[in-house]
């Protein structure tokens, strides 16, 4: 007897619930062994006063099935409302986003013909971590966090991806020129994980440059590894690059707990008339069919939808004239991708999945037991001050040094300012301080910094924040200066 999976389903908003029942009657039709736990996601919930957008239950049934199926949801406008995917992500651990981009040339019309790209992006970190800060009248700050067992654990899993999906190459798109601690560690990371994979070619672009070349020549590209930021704007590139947005699936993995929805939004206003274009939905359903063992089915179903997009049975969004033959609704659609289930492409390339991906099991990458020798060197003091040239904060401030700490240098946006700033450097209101010993790479202890504080603070002024700065092994760890 054949055991069903069970896994949790949510119809969503708009469009949603047409392209959800779409897809669970295609995927059935075709033999999914699934048992299915319903929950309510979405609009009604956020308007329930709930601002995470799920129902305390529904997090019960995820915990359960470790599986979820999600519709597009539609967030209500205004404030307060905490966006529901980030909430998943981050209590499950879903650190890899996987969004494969290909092109359906010539029954979908795309410039670029022989795309077939998988963007893996970076779900956990990054700037996404929502860690920001009003500081003075005119600065606000956001966080970037990039971790090595983060980085780690996303670089292993798309060349494990790579190796199982038979790709020949890995890329990394990373901003190391200017951010060197944070998107050097993700570069070093790369190149430190490369090794184990002498089978797959492996590349580094400066995300700008590579942004523009996959924009213009996505032929170049096969699988893309990046952080979240780069990943979230470049997945979007990459699948209207591709084609249409309304085509492409996406899924959500951690250790123990996955998410497959479509990438598109639950598009209201062609909600309820049957317009919808169920594949971006059907694709991610393929997906997660893989993920739970049934490689079968995914590739009964994923031919039959190529089958039925080559016979130019198309929605509203991918139909042109001359090209496809047919304009069908959401639900002709699943029944014309029903009726091909067990035959092939004739001319996109058919797929053939033979087994669960071994690359999503025990990725955990624990956190290294810590063998560098840290020590604090000094310490940077920013500051809320509006009154006066840097001139004179430097003067001030040589002041409050002592005790073992002197103020080398002064920087209003990263500029150095303080001794010999610019004149025509442009200044905010938010400083930042730089505290050393005077012996350079002499250590300074806690306290130091404690009582330096204190004098800061008796002086009458406004300290924000402090940032201590270390050295790992002798080697300098915080970023300098410019102008330095
Ligand atoms: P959208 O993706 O919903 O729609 C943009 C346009 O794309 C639509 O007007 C429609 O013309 C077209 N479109 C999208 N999906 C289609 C499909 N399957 N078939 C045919 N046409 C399709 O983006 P939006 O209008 O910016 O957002 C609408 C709502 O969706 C917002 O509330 C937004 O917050 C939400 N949203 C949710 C998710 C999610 O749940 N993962 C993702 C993005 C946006």
């Amino acid at each position: 007897m054949t055991i069903n999976t069970p896994i949790t389903v949510a119809y969503g908003d708009g469009i949603g619930p047409e392209i959800m029942a779409a897809t669970l009657h295609i995927i059935i039709a075709a033999g999914a062994r699934i048992d299915i736990e319903e929950v309510e996601v979405g609009e009604k919930v956020y308007l329930r006063g709930i601002s995470a957008g799920i129902e305390p239950g529904a997090w019960e049934s995820l915990r359960r099935t470790k599986v979820f199926l999600k519709a597009p949801i539609t967030t209500p406008q205004g404030g307060g409302y905490k966006s529901l995917n980030v909430a998943t992500r981050v209590s499950f651990g879903l650190y890899a986003n996987v969004r494969p981009c290909v092109s359906y040339y010539p029954f979908v019309e795309t410039k670029h013909p022989t795309m077939d790209v998988v963007i893996i992006r970076e779900n956990e970190e990054d700037l996404y971590t929502g860690i920001e800060y009003r500081q003075t009248h005119d600065m606000v700050e956001s966080l970037k966090l990039i971790s090595r067992p983060g980085s780690e654990k996303i670089v292993r899993y798309a060349f494990e991806y790579a190796r199982s999906h038979n790709r020949k190459k890995v890329t990394c798109f990373i901003k190391d020129n200017i951010m060197k601690l944070t998107d050097g560690l993700f570069h070093r990371v790369f190149n430190e994980i490369a090794v184990d994979y002498p089978d797959i070619e492996n590349e580094t672009w400066i995300v700008d440059i590579g942004s523009a070349k996959l924009a213009d020549t996505p032929e170049a590209f096969d699988v893309i590894v990046l952080p979240n930021l780069y990943g979230d704007i470049l997945s979007d590139v990459a699948a209207q690059v591709a084609g249409s947005v309304g085509l492409a699936g996406s899924a959500n993995i951690g250790d123990r707990f996955a998410m497959f929805e479509a990438i598109h939004g639950s598009a209201p206003r062609r909600a309820g008339q049957n317009l919808a274009n169920p594949s971006g939905l059907l694709l991610a359903a393929v997906m997660m069919l893989v993920h739970i063992n049934q490689p079968d089915i995914a590739t009964l179903v994923h031919n039959a939808w190529l089958r039925t997009i080559e016979d130019g049975i198309h929605t509203y969004d991918i139909y042109v004239e001359g090209v496809s033959k047919q304009k069908v609704g959401t639900k002709e659609f699943a029944e014309a991708a029903i009726a091909r289930l067990g035959e092939q492409p004739q001319t996109l390339k058919a797929v053939n999945y033979t087994s669960a991906p071994q690359h999503e099991r025990y990725m955990s990458v624990a956190s290294a037991q810590p063998t560098e020798w840290k020590d604090l060197v000094g310490v940077d003091i920013f500051l809320d001050w509006h009154s006066g040239t840097p001139d004179e904060l430097g003067g001030v401030f040589k002041r409050v040094s002592g005790d073992g700490l002197e103020l080398t240098m002064i920087t209003n946006r990263g500029a150095k300012v303080w001794p010999d700033g610019m004149p025509e450097t442009f200044c905010t209101d938010h400083w930042r301080c730089r505290f050393m010993a005077p012996t350079r790479g002499a250590t300074i202890s806690h306290s130091q910094i404690i009582a330096l504080l204190q004098r800061i603070d008796e002086a009458g002024f406004d300290f924000i924040k402090t940032e201590n700065l270390y050295n790992f092994d002798g080697k300098v760890s915080y970023s300098s200066v410019q102008g330095e």
